[in-house]
């Protein structure tokens, strides 16, 4: 058998990339090591993006991989997109999270429930300028979702929404929010209904941004709606199936928060790995101790299951198969194994490891997160209890 026939007989690969997917990842590769490297440090401590940064990630159509080109988008996979995230992230994982909640959250929820009128005038301008948010959670339901209070009460034509929206992702760059908010409170979960509301809507108002423990560039902020106005037409989706959009869009949206806690553990490897064969101690490379190599092959190892895991999810996705499981264990184990490898990390630097002049403690501060949002770990567990016990798959 030739190697182009056992090519094409065999499943390919979880790892192997296509040409494409190859050059792609080349690309974001240069850019995040080019472009933002230099920026993380003074992100980081500004609790901002660096001006100049979203309009580089734009023209690159890092905000809009799976947008179609009939609309400016890049026309590519959610696997693209998870690779981004992951290269993003392994650099900076706040510039992972806003191109995550960019594609994996909004562009997707567009993509699936948007009308035609919605997705000519909203992804069009996702794929050029426009950041998006998604708000679900409010100061008194987090993992229980469905107990949000936002009430939205149609009047004529429009809907008036009233209430406030907590810990939103890119609310201080976006220009389109996912908002939540229920039309009759005494239906439960079958009355939250997912609408557009653009900044400009009367009404609407971001308030105060969060001071964070990580991934501090990345905006975190307060939503005000106070009789926000928002036109019958920018339900997303039915009115009623909100709880089905928020479900739908979070399954998807775990594989990105997976893939950026897989290039966190990347990037904290990355450099604990090559700080190691510099560091000398009792006159060798602390590299050439077995403890020192053994830890670097341990958090390699894991680095190794959690890219399985994601990438599973994400061509499960693409080829439009099961994939719920998959992906609660992709975000539960990734957000583990990046803990796990980022307190590693700062240990190989030693002292080095905990000053701010090295970049390791950011990644350890930033790697929290991701046991905590799209889901604590005792959601994803909860999850992948149910699967597993409730039906065989
Ligand atoms: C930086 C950041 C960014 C965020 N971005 C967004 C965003 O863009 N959009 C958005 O809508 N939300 C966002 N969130 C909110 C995030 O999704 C919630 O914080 C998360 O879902 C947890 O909700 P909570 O904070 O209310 O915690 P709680 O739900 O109060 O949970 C507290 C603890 O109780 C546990 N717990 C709760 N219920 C159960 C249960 N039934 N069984 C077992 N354990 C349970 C949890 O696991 C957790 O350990 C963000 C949060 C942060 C910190």
């Amino acid at each position: 058998m030739t190697s182009e026939t056992l090519a094409t007989s065999l499943p390919a690969p979880l790892t192997h990339l296509s040409e494409d997917e190859q050059l792609f990842r080349s690309t974001v590769r240069e850019f995040g090591r080019d472009r933002i490297a230099p920026l993380v440090r003074q992100m980081d401590e500004e609790q901002h993006f660096a001006p100049g940064l979203l309009p580089e990630l734009f023209s690159l159509g890092l905000m809009g991989i799976e947008i179609p080109t009939e609309y400016g988008g890049a026309g590519g996979t959610f696997f693209e997109a998870i690779l981004a995230v992951e290269e993003i992230s392994a650099v900076d994982p706040s510039v992972g999270v806003l191109i995550d909640v960019q594609n994996t959250l909004c562009v997707n929820a567009l993509l699936r429930w948007g009308t035609a009128e919605q997705k000519r005038k909203y992804l069009s301008r996702m794929a050029t300028d426009t950041v998006g948010a998604y708000a679900l959670s409010e100061a008194s339901s987090g993992s229980d979702a469905f107990a949000l209070q936002t009430r939205a009460e149609r009047k004529g034509d429009e809907y008036v929404l009233q209430g406030q929206k907590l810990f939103i992702t890119n609310a201080r760059e976006a220009g389109i929010f996912i908002v939540f908010a229920t039309i009759d409170a005494a239906a439960g979960y079958k009355g939250i209904t997912a609408f557009l509301v653009e900044k400009e809507f009367a009404g609407f108002s971001v308030g105060k941004k969060e001071d964070k423990l990580g991934i501090r560039a990345s905006s975190t902020c307060e939503l005000i709606l106070d009789g926000c106005r928002v036109p019958a037409a920018n339900v997303l989706g039915e009115p009623g199936k909100g709880y089905k959009i928020a479900i739908e869009t979070l399954n998807e949206g775990r594989i990105g928060i997976g893939a950026q806690m897989l290039g966190l553990a990347q990037g904290a490897w990355n450099y604990a790995a090559k700080y190691a064969q510099e560091r000398k101690q009792f006159g060798k490379p602390i590299a050439e101790f077995q403890a020192v190599q053994f830890a670097l092959a341990e958090m390699a190892t894991e680095i190794e299951a959690t890219r399985l895991l994601v990438y599973n999810a994400a061509r499960l996705k693409d080829a439009k198969l099961d994939y719920v499981r998959e992906a609660a264990m992709a975000k539960y184990f990734s957000s583990q194994v990046a803990e796990r490898v980022a307190s590693q990390a700062v240990e190989v630097y030693g002292g080095y490891g905990f000053v701010k002049d090295y970049p390791v403690e950011k990644f350890y501060r930033d790697a929290k997160i991701g046991k905590i949002y799209e889901g604590t770990s005792n959601m994803q567990l909860a999850t992948i209890g149910k699967l597993v016990l409730g039906k065989s798959k």
